[in-house]
């Protein structure tokens, strides 16, 4: 989704005579679960933005619909195209795809390039003594920092597509997906992912360190949905950042991208199969996670958090740990459901990050602390030392001054003008119960 440090357009454009940039549409992935508003409308950004960079040097993008495979190799034989370049990705799907793609052309004797530029590090290439992929981060960062990176790819001068290919055309968000996006989602596109990384790495970035898990502060990059899209390069990110004062504890973050991605490459039931299992049998509970999900357990900090998620598409990742933390360890359901809710909404939402942290905070990941639980009010008083954050998103609440309106239930509300429920569990119960389960008998 852009033409900056795009190694496939770069290596593409290199002494070719054309050039075809090609999106499909994949039926198979708009007709699944995958395929939810906010990520679709944000998608739909980023192609029409990547169409305009593509005219501006001299092509433009060309829009296919169907099956990935067979849409590819019909452009190919329509334009006499010799080689096929595609970015490499990690998910289940994306490397099925790949390898059918890989296929397709050997073939017809055509040839097939797959490039890195998703991650700072492409997966595969740093692997720990003896084994496929590091299942523990540190060790993982430390041959992270050390490894040598490619160069940034440089932005083809000048492209020149066919004459008279159909370009097809980008479709509406609401052809494709039915449902409404969230009120506050952003605008998807390289453009806008780039000028808000140079606003946020000139303002944001020097006290990303003291500051990232301010809830109300709100002071992280928010930089995700494009980072997902790979409207932003997270190698030009990173090579930037490191220059800048302040940039290690925000690099730090990409490598725990980097890292999610490498255990998803080698473990491709990631988002379905407990990577490190206790054998936990969990509780159904749909009052429970209803109300999890409606941001009403009681618990300002958590609903604060899952009404974040449903207004923007997007939650801090302070929230992202306490809610997933409370549905998982406090109500104890199966985390696959939390993950799914979040797939339905977040507009970053992806495979490997999805996943990879939803199985960490359940313990069943690469958690070297796999039963430690968030208590929700320690968090609150932590990091939302104000209140601001609940006050933002929970409107019920907006009246109460300071970090009282952590603890409601002790304000004596009156709950025939205020509609906020009372908790729906007591926190130390909850954790010395899943505590038990976990334990080994
Ligand atoms: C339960 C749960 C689910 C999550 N699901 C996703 C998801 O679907 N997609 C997603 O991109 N992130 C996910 N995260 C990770 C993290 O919460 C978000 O990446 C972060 O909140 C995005 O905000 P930011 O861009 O301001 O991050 P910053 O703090 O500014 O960090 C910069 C970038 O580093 C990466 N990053 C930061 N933290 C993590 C992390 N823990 N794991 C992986 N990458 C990270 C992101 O790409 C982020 O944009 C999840 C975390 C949890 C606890």
């Amino acid at each position: 989704m852009r033409v900056e440090d795009q190694p496939a357009l770069a290596a593409a454009a290199e002494g070719a005579r054309y050039v075809v940039p090609a999106f499909v549409l994949d039926d198979a992935i708009l007709s699944s679960d995958f395929a939810r508003p906010n990520r679709v409308s944000f998608l739909m950004d980023a192609l029409l933005d990547l169409d305009r960079s593509l005219r501006r040097l001299g092509a433009r993008l060309i829009v296919r619909r169907g099956d990935v495979v067979e849409q590819a190799m019909a452009l190919m034989g329509e334009t006499g195209a010799e080689l096929l370049y595609v970015s490499a990705d990690v998910s289940a799907y994306a490397r099925v795809r790949e390898r059918r793609l890989a296929r397709a052309c050997a073939e017809r004797g055509l040839g097939y390039s797959s490039l890195p530029g998703t991650t700072v590090v492409p997966p595969a290439e740093i692997v720990p003594a003896g084994g496929d992929h590091f299942r523990v981060f540190t060790p993982y960062f430390r041959k992270w920092q050390a490894v040598e990176r490619r160069p940034l790819a440089r932005v083809p001068e000048r492209l020149s597509l066919p004459e008279g290919l159909d370009a097809g055309r980008i479709p509406d968000a609401k052809e494709l997906v039915d449902g409404a996006t969230s009120p506050d989602l952003p605008a998807g596109g390289a453009s806008e992912g780039r000028a808000r990384a140079s606003r946020w790495l000139d303002e944001g970035l020097a006290h990303y360190a003291d500051r990232h898990d301010d809830l109300g502060g709100d002071d992280s990059s928010r930089l995700s949905p494009w980072l997902h899209f790979g409207c932003l390069s997270p190698l030009e990110l990173a090579t930037e950042a490191s220059s800048r004062d302040g940039g290690d504890a925000f690099v730090r973050q990409l490598c725990w991208r980097d890292f999610h991605h490498q255990v998803h490459s080698a473990t491709p039931d990631l988002p379905r199969e407990d990577y490190r299992t206790h054998g936990d049998r969990w509780r159904s509970d749909d009052a429970g996670l209803q109300a999890w999900k409606d941001g009403r357990t009681g618990y300002p900090i958590v609903d604060a958090g899952m009404r974040q998620l449903r207004a923007e598409g997007w939650m801090h990742n302070r929230a992202r740990l306490i809610t997933a933390s409370f549905l998982v360890k406090d109500l104890y359901i199966d985390w696959r459901l939390g993950a799914q809710h979040f797939w339905d909404l977040l507009v970053d939402g992806d495979m490997a990050n999805n996943s990879g942290n939803w199985q960490w905070v359940a313990g069943t990941g690469n958690d070297t602390r796999p039963n430690r639980v968030f208590n929700p009010l320690r968090q609150a008083e932590r990091f939302d030392p104000q209140g601001d954050y609940v006050r933002r998103y929970v409107p019920e609440l907006a009246a109460i001054e300071g970090s009282r309106v952590h603890r409601p239930w002790d304000l004596g509300l009156d709950r025939s003008t205020i509609d906020y429920p009372e908790p729906i569990l007591d926190h130390a119960e909850a954790a010395a119960e899943f505590r038990r389960r976990r334990s080994p008998r």
